[in-house]
């Protein structure tokens, strides 16, 4: 058995405009493990060191040190086999390891192209969300998630009414501020939420919307669904309290961007929602477990990966819908961002195109 690893960058369509900054180029690394007998299973490491993961650079040259014969006879991949500060490359290493254990089996499944969850949309950050929503609506999607804490508050919130009385009344609104507010602003932020929801109620989805296997949407959740991330991730306390002090209920992303840090703000007594990011968040077992010893409500995202790491972190996905049902849309409603068609190719030919854009 023998490891390859490509290097690949691709280039957003318009730069990603969050509180983090602007990010225009998405890199990672895609791997492809093949045995004697000629199976490939591919895999993906996309890392996103502002969250605290490691860097591509990073997770290259620990790939790289893995030496030939670490991989001779090699039967199982164990958790201690990856240090706990590579957790994209543990990601990435277990999916190209579990791919390849199933094309050598031939019960590898040809992906799927459309998730059978529903999906949220990801809106243009600012005013640009109020003229891109309908195309979206179109295309099906019911849950639309917009980036805030870019601008004025008292601005964003105006903003936020102008978006919610132009959407339909089933449409629910997801609000990410990547940890940009202060606690007066996110205070203010929540005041409005809670108002918006107490004065524009939510239209349950036909069942046709709800899509297959979906749990539908409760009519009891507001518009607006959750504010992931208000304060930068050591503002535990000060976010544990606005979660009591508010009805709209808040999610924590960047503060648990690994598993170590989601069981960590368990522990302390997080209460709310979580968002997960499996590309970025370590081990996949590790996470299973963690959901079926706690049934945390959780919110999978993507991070912008490539349809690689997308296929494993959807069936991780489906796994969590089928152990803990709920209500709320995959963050994965995140394709055609890029200036490339990668979105629409297969592993392999991900693997080809990437030899020439790392
Ligand atoms: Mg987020």
């Amino acid at each position: 058995m023998h490891l390859k690893i490509r290097p690949y960058r691709r280039t957003f369509r318009h730069p990603l405009r969050t509180a983090h900054g602007l990010w225009a180029v998405r890199e990672g690394l895609i791997l492809r493990l093949t045995d004697d007998q000629g199976h490939s299973g591919y895999g993906e490491i996309a890392p996103i060191p502002w969250f605290g993961t490691e860097t591509p650079a990073q997770a290259l040259a620990f790939c790289q040190s893995l030496e030939p014969d670490f991989w001779q006879h090699r039967t199982t991949l164990a958790e201690t086999a990856i240090p706990p500060h590579l957790p994209a490359t543990q990601f990435g290493l277990a999916s190209a390891w579990a791919d390849l254990q199933q094309a050598r089996t031939a019960s590898r499944f040809p992906p799927s192209p459309a998730s059978p969850l529903p999906l949220c949309a990801l809106l243009p950050t600012g005013t640009a969300a109020l003229t891109a929503w309908p195309q979206l609506w179109e295309q099906g999607f019911r849950t639309f998630k917009w980036k805030i804490g870019v601008a004025d508050i008292a601005q964003e919130c105006r903003w936020l009414e102008a978006l919610i009385t132009q959407l339909p009344p089933q449409a629910r609104v997801r609000l990410d501020a990547n940890g940009g507010l202060t606690l007066d602003s996110a205070t203010q932020l929540l005041e409005w939420c809670d108002q918006l929801n107490r004065t524009a109620s939510l239209q349950p989805l036909s069942l046709r919307e709800r899509g297959a296997g979906g749990e539908g949407q409760s009519a009891d959740g507001g518009r607006i669904e959750c504010l992931e991330q208000p304060l930068p991730l050591e503002q535990f306390a000060a976010m544990h309290h606005l979660a009591q002090q508010f009805r709209t209920p808040l999610a924590l992303d960047e503060s648990v961007a690994t598993l170590a840090h989601l069981e960590d703000h368990h522990r302390r007594g997080w209460a709310g929602l979580w968002v997960v990011k499996p590309v970025i968040a370590g081990w996949p077992d590790r996470l299973r477990r963690v959901w079926r010893q706690h049934s945390p409500p959780m919110i999978f995202s993507s991070v912008f990966e490539t349809p690689i790491g997308r296929q494993a972190a959807l069936t991780l996905a489906q796994d969590y819908a089928q152990d803990v049902p709920g209500d709320r849309a995959l963050g994965f409603g995140t394709l055609g961002w890029f200036a490339d068609e990668w979105d629409t190719l297969s592993p392999a030919q991900i693997w080809d195109r990437a030899e020439d854009s790392g």
